[in-house]
């Protein structure tokens, strides 16, 4: 199957985020969305993994359907900071048998209790070798534009982390942001330092104003306060704040194409409207692209 590295050298990348459905009726509409979204013509899909560990068999279960079913290319999102290395070697052997080859290596967030996990591989960086060793795969990493949330506000030392992750890795995706200047700072901080390898701009579409903030809050990202007087002054009116997020995505989206970006990666939260829109405004599309 396709390496997102060689999309990324071939040209920019349009990708898709899901997460694994709970229920039967999660996953028609996951069915759905995806029905609705492959005529988009993405580069790829991934799909995220419960960092305890919650979703292993369904994350695994999905990414392979995707890939064999739709003939998508379909990356693994994939956490290590409450695994075993053993349990990690298993999943990714199973990966390399259903000839999934891209993988999203990730640390996770630690469970509250530091005697609850095994504290064999810390962080992502531990991932990234490790799945090198198992098989030929490409492998992803997150990157975090306003600083990781647990970087403790020290920019140079977050940043020192990150680009070493990034050389070892073959590209990154960004948490989400809203202003291109957190993502532009970020790319010229990593070429101080040396590190050039691709990093995808995260984009979440406001859809829902209690949601998107609660997520900011966990991200680390921050939520500017002309967005936030524009939203909540429709609050009330779950249409207008669609609206508003649509245009601003679209807005953020054009700025960081016309930069040259590696690609667009839309947390799409299982559902496709908002990001077909964006789309459609930016006159995205299989044949658009060339
Ligand atoms: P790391 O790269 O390990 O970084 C974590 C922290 O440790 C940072 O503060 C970093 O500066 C620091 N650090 C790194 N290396 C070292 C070192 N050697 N010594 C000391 N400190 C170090 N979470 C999920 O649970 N499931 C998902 O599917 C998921 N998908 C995501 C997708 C994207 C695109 C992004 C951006 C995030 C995603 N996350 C997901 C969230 C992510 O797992 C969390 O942000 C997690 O807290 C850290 O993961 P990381 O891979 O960034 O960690």
């Amino acid at each position: 199957m396709t390496k997102i590295s060689d999309q990324l050298a071939a040209g920019q990348t349009f990708s898709f985020e899901f997460f694994p459905p709970k229920t039967d009726q999660s996953a028609r509409e996951l069915e759905k969305t995806i029905g609705e979204l492959q005529p988009l013509g993405p580069s790829f899909v991934s799909v995220t993994y419960g960092a305890g560990g919650s979703t292993r068999d369904r994350t695994r279960d999905i990414v392979v359907h995707i890939q064999r079913d739709t003939g998508i290319c379909a990356m693994a999102h994939l956490t290590c900071i409450a695994h075993t290395r053993e349990n990690l070697v298993s999943l990714l052997e199973e990966y390399r048998a259903a000839d999934v080859s891209n993988i999203l290596a990730l640390a996770g967030d630690p469970p509250a209790d530091p005697g609850d996990y095994p504290h064999e591989l810390e962080h992502a960086i531990d991932l990234v070798d490790l799945a090198r060793s198992v098989g030929d795969f490409c492998v992803g990493v997150a990157a975090h534009p306003e600083l990781h949330p647990r970087s403790g506000g020290n920019r140079e030392l977050d940043r020192r982390y990150l680009a070493r992750k990034l050389t070892q890795a073959d590209f990154g995706i960004t948490q989400f942001f809203f202003e291109a200047h957190h993502y532009f700072d970020m790319v010229d901080e990593l070429h101080a330092l040396g590190c050039y390898t691709p990093v995808v701009p995260g984009i979440m579409p406001v859809t829902n104003a209690a949601q998107i903030q609660r997520f900011a809050s966990m991200a680390g990202a921050e939520f500017p306060a002309w967005l936030a007087d524009r939203i909540h002054q429709v609050a009330d009116e779950p249409d207008e704040v669609r609206k508003i997020g649509i245009e601003v995505a679209t807005e953020l989206c054009s700025e960081l194409l016309e930069a040259g970006v590696p690609g667009l990666h839309f947390y799409t939260l299982n559902r496709s409207p908002a990001t077909r829109q964006i789309y459609n405004n930016l006159g995205l599309g299989p044949a658009c692209r060339g």
